[in-house]
């Protein structure tokens, strides 16, 4: 790939993320506030999956979207009230889940739970040992609303919240 188109386009995504002076920024994403760039993240993954849903298929998507946004929903609770920083955030994807147990969001069984779901869903879909279902892809679509609307209404922040319906 080297010396090819391919290292033009390397460059060039590259310089995407270094030069970010007069680019198009995503709406609702340019909030101060570290712990609601992450909700609004959540707010975004969940739209564009039940977008792509409501589109005839694309489930593998849709289920890795709901994945992220279930994360991105923990991760504004701990930012919000100050069990983590940014910088804590930066772990495996599995460590969000212990740690919304250790802040009381959820027992540890039910992060177990949680653990369990995304391992298998790693382990059987993103390796394609079988193939994702629109059954899988509408059981976490939902998952992913009603963990991001317990959130919010156990942060009593409903209002900060960009979802369409
Ligand atoms: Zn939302």
């Amino acid at each position: 790939m080297d010396d090819s188109y391919v290292d033009d386009a390397l460059t060039d995504a590259k310089v995407a993320f270094q030069q970010t002076h007069g680019h198009t920024a995503e709406s609702d994403l340019n909030v101060s506030d570290a712990s609601l760039v992450q909700l609004r993240k959540a707010c975004r993954l969940l739209e564009a999956a039940r977008t792509l849903r409501e589109q005839n298929g694309y489930y593998t998507v849709v289920i890795e979207a709901s994945f992220v946004a279930v994360e991105r929903s923990i991760q504004f609770y701990l930012l919000h009230r100050g069990y983590a920083s940014a910088e804590d955030l930066r772990y495996e994807h599995t460590a969000v889940y212990q740690q919304g147990a250790e802040v009381n969001l959820f027992s540890e069984a039910f992060a177990d739970r949680l653990i369990q779901l995304w391992k298998q869903n790693r382990a059987e879909v993103y390796y394609r040992e079988t193939v994702a279902s629109a059954e899988q892809a509408d059981a976490m679509l939902s998952l992913a609303r009603a963990v991001h609307q317990y959130i919010l209404n156990f942060a009593s922040l409903r209002y900060e919240c960009v979802c369409s319906r």
